[in-house]
């Protein structure tokens, strides 16, 4: 389970400054892809790998969006109330304030763990400052200056510090002949449907796994005779709260389904195409590194015409990912399960393959000789060795020198040439670069 953490704090004082700091992804690559957005509100950080948690911006406390961006913003203010640590951001420069002061009081009603964070220290006489806010009544205040990136690795220390020691996803369900599978998309594109047929079909043999925190429900089945675990999804919250209800769909369940899972089986609604929110869930999957599959979902129903343009949609829009496979399904009528759950077993087994270190190796010797780096500049990289770096997604660390100057076309080339090699197939696959040897 991944721990949550809110922002709390009035505009303008750094939040998503702040937000974004913490949520940064290494792999830039993936993400300057058109197909993916990053939203605003929910992030996962981990720039301790350790310690990896998710990061809530509540935004601004006045919230008049409307839509789904309101029902986004209405639900990060909510999480506050569910967060394992509330971090309340003011800004340094103006002091205090009688807003500073009512989200005070609401925080004090709210009796989470808090911390509080002064931002903009830059420039200031911070004990000047700290005078000013000790009235706030906190035993330790933190002080950053976010756009300078000055004091966010204590931040980070002291916000890890403060969260609960749980069980991660791999030390819960270290399960190995388990497939873990998370079944995300935004609402109405059919999750609930899909899992209560394909647990209606598995009945006598699905059981009801007990939920890591309050309302999370995982349930273990059978299919083919392959043991699944479906991570906490929609459809299978017990009964909805009314709260549940309204906002059908919640971005923390989604993110810490797909923390927990290993594939990730992305639906989209075939009527639909792909919409923004479509690509953020894509986003946190890829953030994550997990194995992913696209369902185009209720595919009964459509005109040849129809089907093929949702075709073209899709592989326009999904273009990037082309190594994931799409699957059409139809929830309602139980087609296509059987390439779904294929999909999910081929992406499952390239994404935990254990690769021993003299196979790896062949294969970078075999990609060099091939085609070596090029010529930058009249310097050219060295790729020396290489060695397996972790499962799920498959890691691969390069080490060598000039990497630095390994242009981003042929880490792509070594990518693809792994990639064909191993047969890898429905998994993201990471190159880390090491220099030396
Ligand atoms: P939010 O509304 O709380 O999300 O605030 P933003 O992150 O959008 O920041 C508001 C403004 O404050 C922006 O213009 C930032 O560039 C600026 N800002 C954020 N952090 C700092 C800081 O550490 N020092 C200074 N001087 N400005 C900052
Ligand atoms: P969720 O919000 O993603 O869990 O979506 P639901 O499972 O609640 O489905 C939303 C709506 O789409 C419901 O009215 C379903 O009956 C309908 N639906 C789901 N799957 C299919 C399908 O394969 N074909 C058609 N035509 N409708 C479907």
């Amino acid at each position: 389970m991944l721990p949550l953490v809110a922002l709390v704090g009035r505009p303008n004082v750094g939040k998503s400054t702040i937000f974004n700091a913490l949520t940064r992804t290494r792999d830039a690559l993936v993400h300057d892809q058109p197909g993916v957005t990053r939203d605003r509100n929910y992030g996962v950080c981990r720039l301790n790998e350790d310690n990896p948690f998710l990061l809530v911006d509540t935004g601004g406390i006045a919230g008049e969006e409307e839509g789904l961006a309101g029902a986004t913003a209405r639900q990060a203010r909510a999480a506050a109330g569910e967060a394992d640590l509330i971090v309340f951001v003011v800004d340094a420069r103006d002091g205090t304030s009688a807003l500073d002061d009512e989200i005070l009081s609401w925080l004090r009603k709210l009796a989470r763990p808090t911390l509080l964070l002064i931002n903009k220290i830059d420039g200031t006489d911070e004990n000047a400052v700290r005078a000013e806010f000790a009235r706030y009544g906190f035993n330790e205040m933190l002080m950053v200056s976010a756009a300078h990136r000055q004091g966010l690795d204590d931040l980070l220390d002291e916000i890890i510090e403060r969260l609960p020691e749980e069980g991660t996803a791999e030390t819960l369900d270290n399960d190995p002949s388990r497939v873990r599978i998370a079944f995300v998309g935004r609402p109405n594109v059919g999750k609930s449907t899909l899992v209560n047929r394909v647990l209606g079909e598995e009945r006598m043999i699905a059981s009801e796994v007990p939920g890591t925190t309050r309302d999370s429900i995982s349930v273990d089945m059978e299919r083919d005779g392959q043991l699944y675990r479906l991570i906490d999804t929609a459809g299978l919250r017990r009964k909805a709260r009314v709260e549940e209800v309204v906002e059908k769909f919640s971005v923390v369940k989604t993110l810490r389904a797909i923390e927990q899972a290993q594939v990730a089986v992305l639906m989209l609604d075939a009527n639909e195409g792909v919409t923004d929110q479509d690509a953020s869930v894509l986003g946190a999957v890829l953030d994550a590194g997990r194995a992913l599959v696209i369902a185009i979902n209720k595919w009964d129903g459509l005109t040849d015409y129809q089907r093929e343009q949702a075709e073209t949609l899709v592989s326009r829009k999904l273009g990037f990912v082309p190594w994931a496979e799409v699957v059409r399904i139809s929830a309602k009528h139980g087609s296509g399960l059987k390439e779904l759950f294929r999909a999910v077993h081929r992406a499952h087994a390239s994404a935990t393959h254990e690769f021993s270190t003299s196979e790896v190796n062949k294969a970078l010797e075999v990609a060099y000789e091939t085609n070596p780096p090029p010529s930058i500049r009249g310097h050219v990289s060295k790729l020396r060795y290489v060695h397996p770096g972790g499962t799920n997604p498959p890691t691969f660390i390069v080490h060598g020198t000039r990497l630095k100057e390994l242009p981003d076309s042929y880490k792509r080339y070594l990518e693809n040439f792994f990639r064909k090699r191993f047969k890898l197939v429905g998994t993201p696959v990471s190159f880390l670069f090491r220099e030396g040897a």
